[in-house]
């Protein structure tokens, strides 16, 4: 069975995030550890572990943290490419801590480099990673990107690189629908839907593990990361409804990211409970 929640804020305390996710009626969630373009970060203290622990179990849905933007895991500035390999490892560890069942993040940017370093960047960067602290809670997810400005892990051969170099380590892959679209996947077409299919192939679609469901402020392979509310964009309902009626995504927990706008999450999420149940 789907599971429909919302990226919330954590501003003022990572425990508020659970009330959060109650007032809209999300059934699963996404927040910051931190905030999102700050280096800093005190970390979480013993007492707050054991209060989010305490809610997380009368929760019971899945959580998910989306690791900050600043990080470049795929960096050729080695101190860039290493500080970014330390946050990743504290966030991953505290994510562990916490019992979150999702550490999300974008796989890196080749900024001034080519794409196949940029990608070596990232592999060796994660078995760096991995090699001090390899995940036995939270499974860590490359989130598809748009391909927006060298941005990386934008289709299923890069996706599938970095999986393969990771073979029996808690890794997979958040599906972000705004992303693939705007990458040039043509999901809201039934012909476009299978021809997606035999891209996921690459990964195997056992590897997505979730699905950031946006939908798009810009055409089809605009390689524009902007995300609009699920129906008003390009993507349109034909697109949720292609993902909400296969048998494997149907049973995947879903996270709108569109804009924080008056009740739209609430909203959002009405619409896409009604593609699930057929009611639209
Ligand atoms: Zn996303």
């Amino acid at each position: 069975m789907a599971l429909f929640g919302a990226h919330v804020s954590s501003a003022g305390s990572i425990l508020k995030t659970f009330e959060r996710a109650e007032e809209i009626g999300a059934e699963v969630f996404q927040f910051f550890l931190r905030s999102p373009r700050v280096w800093h970060w005190k970390g979480v203290s013993k007492e707050i572990v054991r209060k989010f622990r305490e809610k997380l179990s009368e929760f019971k849905n899945p959580v998910m943290v989306h690791a900050p933007y600043l990080l470049n895991l795929a960096s050729p500035k080695e101190d860039l490419r290493r500080r970014s390999v330390e946050v990743f490892l504290e966030e991953l560890i505290a994510c562990e801590e916490l019992g979150v069942d999702f550490y999300n993040f974008h796989p890196g940017t080749a900024t001034g480099i080519g794409e196949k370093e940029g990608m070596k960047n990232i592999i060796r960067s994660l078995e760096e990673i991995f090699s001090f602290h390899e995940p036995r809670r939270t499974t860590v997810l490359l989130e598809n990107t748009a391909g927006e400005r060298g941005d990386l892990g934008k289709n299923f051969d890069e996706l599938s690189l970095i999986l393969k170099s990771f073979d029996g380590v808690r890794i997979g892959v958040c599906l972000d629908t705004c992303h693939a679209f705007a990458y040039g996947y043509e999901i809201n077409t039934d012909k476009g839907f299978s021809e997606f299919f035999k891209e996921v192939d690459k990964i195997g679609i056992e590897n997505i593990k979730a699905i950031h469901v946006n939908d798009s402020k810009f055409p089809l392979g605009s390689k524009k990361d902007r995300h609009e509310h699920i129906g008003k964009g390009f993507i349109g309902l034909k697109g949720f409804k292609n993902l909400l009626t296969h048998e494997y995504f149907r049973a995947l927990p879903y996270f709108i990211e569109t804009p924080k706008a008056g009740d739209m999450d609430r909203v959002n999420l009405e619409k896409l409970r009604s593609i699930y149940s057929g009611r639209i």
